[in-house]
């Protein structure tokens, strides 16, 4: 099969023709129809996430090997299962839930498979879906998406279900309260588009691309800022009465973090989900003086995918701009994202 694989950290990707793997145990292999390209896959090109300081977690250390395989927004088409495995047909078109780990672990075995410390993620861990066929671990990340386009159903599996779990940690807010969400690319749009059928409050959206505010109104959004400008601090607190009650930072850089910390209100909460990296500088007084919490959220779980996927299939979520591009483009396709050319989200059909 051919594989679009990363073979130099940061190089462009590298059309190779590799042998297809064949499902051992429970294991399902999937022709793969759909394959999102996602903001993150750009770190894991060059190798390594920035923390700060001049700090950098090198994907090497943590045991990545290249030649590699990127990709964890995928769906396809089963083809073949392995000998123990059982809960799908040949012919079934499923999502690969990709968030999961080792399945026999204590946290896992309570369904918290993210915080397995032995993660089996395609495209992170494993072989993802920059490839003609994947391979998935077990039938029970495969989850169906009845009437929901391919495309807009594989970027359910990462901008999705990070997006959803991200406002389900602020389901708390109130309708006269303020959520404020910060970025609106890819995964940002994709929380503008549900935020209303997960949070009751008032949506601000910040981005400081005037195209992207405008996608913002577009997708639902009451109000929208520009977070660059000097006085938006200032006029953000004015206009909603002395901050907003929870904040979902999509980038997670300090700018924009730095923006939500002077922005929340009293009491608020700021989820953190961007991994544009970075550090911030907290005086530590301001938590408890102003009662904040800052917590981080990271994609979802199994149970999340599939509330997200009946939300997605009653149709209360407004599907994000996606632009389809053929498998072969993949170095192109995310050569583009980097550069900023994307609105929305690419991803790669075959
Ligand atoms: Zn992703
Ligand atoms: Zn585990």
């Amino acid at each position: 099969m051919k594989a679009y694989q990363i073979t130099a950290w940061g190089e462009p990707l590298e059309e190779r023709v590799i042998e297809t793997p064949v499902p051992e145990g429970t294991q399902v292999l999937l022709r793969v129809t759909a394959s999102g390209v996602c903001h993150s896959d750009i770190h894991l090109w060059d190798g390594y996430f920035d923390m700060g300081g001049d700090v950098k977690m090198r994907l090497e250390d943590r045991g990545m090997t290249l030649p590699f395989t990127m990709g964890h927004e995928v769906l396809g088409e089963v083809v073949a299962l392995g000998p123990d495995a059982s809960g799908v047909e040949v012919g079934d078109k499923r999502i690969y839930f990709p968030w999961i780990g080792c399945g026999e672990c204590d946290v896992c075995q309570r369904g918290d498979e993210l915080l397995c410390l032995a993660p089996r993620t395609p495209g992170t861990r494993y072989a993802g879906g920059y490839a003609e066929y994947c391979l998935a671990q077990h039938s029970k990340y495969l989850v169906p998406f009845e009437g929901v386009e391919e495309t807009h159903a594989a970027t359910c599996a990462c901008s999705g279900v990070t997006a959803y779990s991200a406002l389900k940690k602020l389901k708390h807010l109130r309708p006269e309260e303020h959520l404020m969400i910060i970025g609106a690319g890819g995964v940002g749009l994709a929380g503008i588009g549900m935020a209303k059928a997960v949070v009751d409050a008032k949506l601000v959206v910040a981005d400081i691309d005037p195209a992207k505010r405008a996608a913002a109104l577009a997708a639902g959004a009451d109000m929208v800022i520009d977070n660059s400008d000097g006085d938006a601090v200032k006029e953000l607190m004015a206009s909603t009465g002395g901050g907003v009650h929870g904040v979902i930072d999509f980038v997670g850089a300090p700018a924009s973090t730095g923006f939500a910390m002077q922005t929340i209100a009293r009491g608020g909460t700021i989820v953190v989900v961007g991994l544009f990296g970075g550090a911030v500088q907290l005086p530590l007084a301001t938590l408890p003086l102003k009662m904040m919490s800052i917590i981080g959220s990271y994609v979802g779980n199994l149970d999340e995918m599939h509330e997200l996927m009946a939300l997605v299939t009653a149709g209360k979520v407004k599907p994000v701009p996606i632009t389809p591009r053929p498998l072969r483009e993949a170095a192109q396709a995310i050569a583009d994202l980097r550069d900023g050319k994307a609105l929305g989200r690419y991803v790669l059909t075959n």
